[in-house]
């Protein structure tokens, strides 16, 4: 562990680091509470050991913006205070202030050996919890079988996009595409045979939809959504024919399917560049277009883009 000691005493300094040191911990020294949070934001250490009582800041200030930090960067380490045996006061409010323990001086090496393992053990177990929380919350966002974005993240992004494109005053364009003849498609080639072509068409989906921010997401069975920010109808419509050619171009034998002997898509596109007066209106608008579009495409013939703007 890279243990950091916040302690103004020299002969304290040195006692406690020699023990730090003496368990097979590198330890740095500082000697006020400002330089405790300097150090803390430059190296991170993996545990703070504080002295109360110290020049320019002292530990109990220190700690309060190191916590500040940690949480700016969902971070936590731990801090154990260092008191005086009697302080109890100091130590009360050195745990309110965010220490998770205290020490009192003079400082017995058993009893800090055995504080440093007990905090490490506590860190270990809180970052395996926040790794399993970010696993976990990368998995809620997505979709098991392809591994696109899933529906709801769908809606969160579209939210987001419009309330960006309404302030900075750009288009968000939006296409909606579904696959043709897919339940002909499993019946041909079984339930396993179609979730491959789902699989095979959304990476042709994730390696067409290449600009930062674009965003490819399953939005049910066999229907795709892609949001497009700072794009207007015409380049909407580029994108569109693009991902049309690409699926079309894997060639995936599709021997039931009335209009091409490969799988297919129809898709549908929206852009909205006006200004909406309401987020709901704008969404609504966006997605009731590139639907109606998309049941355009499947009328007319499908393997197709088509447009259609329904009045906002
Ligand atoms: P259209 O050209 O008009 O879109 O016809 P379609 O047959 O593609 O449309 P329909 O909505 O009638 O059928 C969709 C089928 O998609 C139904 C179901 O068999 C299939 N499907 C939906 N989700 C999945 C999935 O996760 N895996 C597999 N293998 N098939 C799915
Ligand atoms: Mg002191
Ligand atoms: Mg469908
Ligand atoms: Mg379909």
């Amino acid at each position: 562990m890279k243990v950091l000691l916040a302690e103004d005493s020299r002969s304290n300094q040195m006692l406690i680091s020699a023990y730090i040191e003496d368990f097979g911990h590198q330890v740095k020294i500082v000697e006020d509470g400002q330089a405790a949070v300097d150090a803390f934001k430059q190296d991170r250490p993996d545990l703070i050991l504080m002295d109360v009582s110290m020049p320019i800041l002292d530990g109990i200030e220190a700690t309060i913006k190191i916590r500040v930090l940690c949480e700016d960067s969902h971070d936590w380490i731990p801090i154990i205070f260092l008191s005086g045996l009697t302080d109890s006061e100091d130590i009360a409010r050195g745990i309110e202030a965010g220490g998770d323990d205290y020490l009192s001086k003079p400082i017995d090496g058993i009893v800090l050996n055995a504080k440093l393992k007990a905090m490490a053990r506590i860190s270990d177990m809180r970052h395996e919890l926040d790794e399993a929380n970010r696993k976990l919350t990368l998995m809620s966002l997505r979709d098991g079988l392809t591994g696109l974005y899933n529906r709801r993240h769908f809606d969160e992004v579209m939210e987001k996009e419009l309330k960006i494109a309404r302030r900075i005053k750009t288009p968000v364009g939006l296409i909606m595409c579904d696959i043709d003849f897919f339940k002909l498609y499993n019946d041909h080639y079984g339930h396993q045979g179609g979730d491959d072509c789902l699989k095979s068409v959304a990476n042709v989906l994730k390696e067409t939809v290449k600009r930062p921010g674009d965003i490819v997401a399953r939005y049910g069975g066999e229907e795709f959504v892609i949001v497009l920010p700072e794009t207007d109808l015409d380049g909407v419509a580029k994108v569109a024919e693009l991902i049309r050619t690409a699926v079309e171009g894997l060639k995936l034998p599709h021997e039931k399917s009335v209009v091409s002997d490969f799988v297919t898509l129809s898709l549908g596109i929206a852009s909205m560049s006006d200004e909406v007066a309401d987020l709901a209106d704008g969404i609504r608008f966006l997605i009731e277009s590139a639907d109606q579009g998309l049941y355009q495409a499947k009328e007319q013939g499908r393997n197709q883009v088509c447009a259609v703007c329904v009045t906002k």
